[in-house]
């Protein structure tokens, strides 16, 4: 998946401020942030998105999710709560098509949908 974006930096082709990396996850700062704390988490292996990584492989979804929590507590989100947002094909948005947690917090986030 060489034209993937989030392979690449999985790889280590493009640069990424990484906050924390397991054997099978990688979490980075998302480099357009929308809160004081957006750190994206993914996993190393290509998914196109969370429902497909759901479906072929419920152990790595929850080392995602594992990794999710754990990047929510170094990053001091757990005491005032944060987000976490998977943006799943054309109507969720998704940009990237490589699974990725968006995790989010540091501030009041206000409504989770803006219409
Ligand atoms: P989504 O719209 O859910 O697919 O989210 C993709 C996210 O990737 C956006 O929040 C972008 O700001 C972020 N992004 C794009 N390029 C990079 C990059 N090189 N490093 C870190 N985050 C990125
Ligand atoms: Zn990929």
């Amino acid at each position: 998946m060489n034209d993937c974006l989030f392979c690449r930096i999985v790889a280590g082709d493009i640069p990424a401020t990484v906050v924390r990396e397991t054997d099978t996850t990688l979490a980075f700062r998302d480099i357009n942030p929308k809160a004081e704390v957006h750190v994206l988490v993914v996993t190393k292996e290509h998914y196109v998105d969370v429902a497909t990584l759901a479906q072929a492989d419920r152990e790595l979804a929850g080392e995602l999710l594992e990794t999710v929590a754990v990047v929510a507590e170094t990053e001091g989100l757990l005491a005032d709560g944060f987000r976490t947002i998977f943006n799943t094909g054309e109507y969720g948005g998704q940009e990237v098509d490589h699974v990725h947690a968006h995790v989010l917090g540091g501030e009041p986030l206000g409504p989770m949908v803006c219409k």
